[in-house]
Order: structure tokens, then C-alpha cells, then sequence
């Protein structure tokens, strides 16, 4: 996830109302599926859902003036502005501590609204968490391309050309076809030293989860070595495109490996989370150790099956988690039902700074009960 995404996402996660309530608003904007006219219909039925249950509350009036306050700012914001090209929009609010938050989704949410004490991040965390901005930097002995993706789309970020002359000319030999060929050399290295340079100046201006070299052989080693420590370690694979290939071949390019980079990476966190859960060590699997290890703020990486949701037990006292507990084991309190103790478990492990990894299905965590976590220090049993 791109670190600014991931800074929102944080944000809200610690946002606090006090005493006043917040509301979380999700909307399939997904024009490919629905007219904009439809899509409009939809939130205001459910905004006038929400102000059904806002006047039915049993809140003091400032809290429901907040509220009501939040519904219309969101209807608003849906009506007024035109149609946006991503497919899924969030809205965070609580007017009266003035607190407005919007997302855009590159992926449609189920239509809702919750209202409840914090903003309600495990919608955007689950459908931004695959989320990864990347540079491209695209060269030749003359010249260079700098681009962005994210979100499926591409920009442009910059170029540079340097007057390179061809290696050797016709009708030179000896001595002074040598001369031409090494000052040609300096004039290339010259052109990747500004190439790297640059690289890092709109890595460091904009920040990015990854880069892509498209380079040939012959000049990649020496650009390589004149790259910024920085950048190197954000080389996360090669392309084969050129300098002035058109922009869809490049991205077509870029997303082919960011898929397979994802995948690389899910297996790398698995082998190291079934690795700690075979040896008792550093990890916990299941359902139950994994809730009981968040209860007690254990959890460094909490890993997530996509898509798996089991309904589990709340306990809104101590905002603790369980399976099955019909009293909360802590304060002996009736605990209340969850319909996705997963999104909870993410929800939890969000406002409690764990980082959250998700991996498909099937996955060698099918056998450890699609959930585990890997442990801050090691288990304690
Ligand atoms: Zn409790």
C-alpha cells in the first residue's frame, strides 16, 4: 500500500470523536454496472436509512446533530460532484468534531453506512491493502522515461535526452577510432549518472513501494552501480520495454510483474509464518490463538485469508475478541455477537499498529484455519 494510503488509513483508525459518534459511508460507484442515476438513488435510500436509525437513537441531541450533520455533508459530496472514474468511494465524518475524510476505492464496496464510536477502516484497509504505487524508469545510452502506477493507471513522471553520439564512425580506425569510443563511453556514463540521480530525486519527492528498470544489458550493470542506495533497494524486477514504447505496452509490462512480485511475496510471508507455527515459535494459528493473541497485543503481523469471514463474539467493554465466549472471560459481561469477527480482528489489529498481510486462497494457511499472526516476541504458550 502506498505509504500516503497507508498514513490515511492510520489516521482513521485513531481517530477519536470523544463522545460523539462517526460515520462511515461506502458506495459502489462502479459506472461500468449502474447509471450514475441508479448509483444516486442507491445512497439516498441509504442515507435516509441512516437518518431513520440516527432519530431513532438514544443519543443526547448534539450527538445526533453530529450525526444528521454527517448525512447530509455525504449527500452532498455524492450529489455535487461528477462521476469519478474509481469504483468504489468511502466517506468518513463527524461534523461536529469536524472531521471529513474521503477515499476513493479502486475497487467497489458493499453499499453502507455505519455509524458507530470510530471510523470504520477495515473496508478501505481490505480493498487498499494489494494497493502499491511503482515508478518506471525506462533507458537507453540517450535517453530516459520516468513513469508512475497505480491504481491500474500510469503517468508520466519526466524525461531526460542527452546528446549522445553513434560509437563509431565510418571511415575511423586505430588509435582514434579508441579516442572516440571512450569519450563516447564517458558521454553515456554522464547521461545514466543524471538518469540515476534523477531516480532518486522522484523517489525521495514522491515515494513508492517499488521500481521497475527497463534497460538493456550492456548499460544496466553500470546504471545499477551509479544508482542511490535508496533506489537500489527499491529494484524490485526488470522490464523489457524501451524509452518511447507506448504507455499501455509499458503498463501492461509493469502490472504482469507486479502480480507476480505479489505472489512471490505471499509465499515468502507463508513460508516464514508455517515455518514459526511448526516450531511453537514466534507465530500463532487458528481463529482462537489468533483473537487471544490480539486481545493481549501480542500481534505483530496479522495474516488474513481474502474473503474468509466467520461470525465470532465482542466484548464492548473491553474491546476485546472472541470466538465462542458467551461472557467476556475478562469482566464477565454478555458478549455480543459479530457477523465477521475477521473484519474485527482487522479492525483491532489496525488500531493496535499490527502490520496486516492478506494471502489468497488456496494457501498452505488452509490448514492452520485460514488466519495466523506472527508474534512480537516469541509465544508464551
Ligand atoms: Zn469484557
Amino acid at each position: 500500500m502506498p505509504s500516503k494510503v497507508r498514513d490515511q488509513i492510520v489516521a482513521l483508525s485513531r481517530f477519536q470523536g470523544g463522545s460523539l459518534l462517526t460515520t462511515s459511508f461506502f458506495l459502489d460507484i462502479d459506472s461500468a454496472k449502474r447509471t450514475r442515476k441508479e448509483i444516486l438513488l442507491d445512497s439516498r435510500s441509504m442515507l435516509a436509512g441512516a437518518r431513520a436509525d440516527v432519530a431513532a437513537l438514544d443519543a443526547a441531541r448534539d450527538k445526533k446533530a453530529s450525526l444528521e450533520k454527517d448525512l447530509a455533508a455525504i449527500e452532498a459530496h455524492v450529489g455535487g460532484n461528477p462521476a469519478s472514474p474509481a469504483p468504489g468511494l468511502a466517506v468518513f465524518s463527524c461534523a461536529g468534531a469536524g472531521f471529513w475524510e474521503v477515499i476513493e476505492l479502486p475497487e467497489a464496496p458493499q453499499n453502507r453506512v455505519v455509524i458507530d464510536r470510530n471510523p470504520s477502516v477495515r473496508t478501505v484497509n481490505r480493498i487498499l491493502a494489494g494497493l502499491r504505487r511503482f515508478l518506471i524508469v525506462i533507458l537507453d545510452r540517450k535517453e530516459a522515461r520516468w513513469y508512475e502506477t497505480y491504481m491500474g493507471r500510469i503517468g508520466p513522471l519526466g524525461s531526460l535526452s542527452s546528446d549522445i553520439p553513434k560509437k563509431v564512425k565510418s571511415g575511423v580506425t586505430g588509435q582514434e577510432s579508441n579516442r572516440i569510443e571512450r569519450h563516447v563511453d564517458a558521454l553515456i556514463h554522464g547521461h545514466l549518472k543524471r538518469a540515476a540521480r534523477t531516480t532518486l530525486d522522484i523517489l525521495k519527492k514522491n515515494g513508492f513501494d517499488g521500481i521497475w528498470v527497463g534497460c538493456a544489458d550492456e548499460i544496466y550493470g553500470d546504471f545499477a552501480s551509479l544508482l542511490h542506495q535508496p533506489a537500489k533497494e527499491k529494484i524490485k524486477g526488470r522490464l523489457k520495454a524501451k524509452p518511447f514504447d507506448p504507455l499501455d505496452k509499458v503498463l501492461a509490462e509493469a502490472a504482469e510483474l507486479e502480480k507476480r512480485l505479489k505472489v512471490e511475496e505471499e509465499e515468502a510471508l507463508l513460508k516464514t509464518l508455517v515455518g514459526e507455527i511448526e516450531k511453537g515459535r514466534q507465530a500463532k494459528a487458528g481463529l482462537r490463538d489468533c483473537l487471544a493473541a490480539l486481545n493481549k497485543g501480542e500481534v505483530q503481523t496479522l495474516v488474513v485469508t481474502r474473503g474468509h469471514s466467520v461470525p465470532g463474539k465482542f466484548c464492548p467493554r473491553c474491546n476485546l475478541l472472541y470466538t465462542d465466549e458467551l461472557k467476556c472471560p475478562a469482566c464477565e459481561r454478555k458478549t455480543e455477537t459479530r457477523p465477521d469477527i475477521i473484519d474485527e480482528a482487522i479492525e483491532a489489529a489496525l488500531h493496535r499498529h499490527c502490520d496486516i498481510k492478506y494471502v489468497t486462497a488456496p494457501s498452505r494457511l488452509d490448514h492452520y484455519g485460514k488466519i495466523g499472526a506472527l508474534l512480537r516476541y516469541k509465544a508464551s504458550s
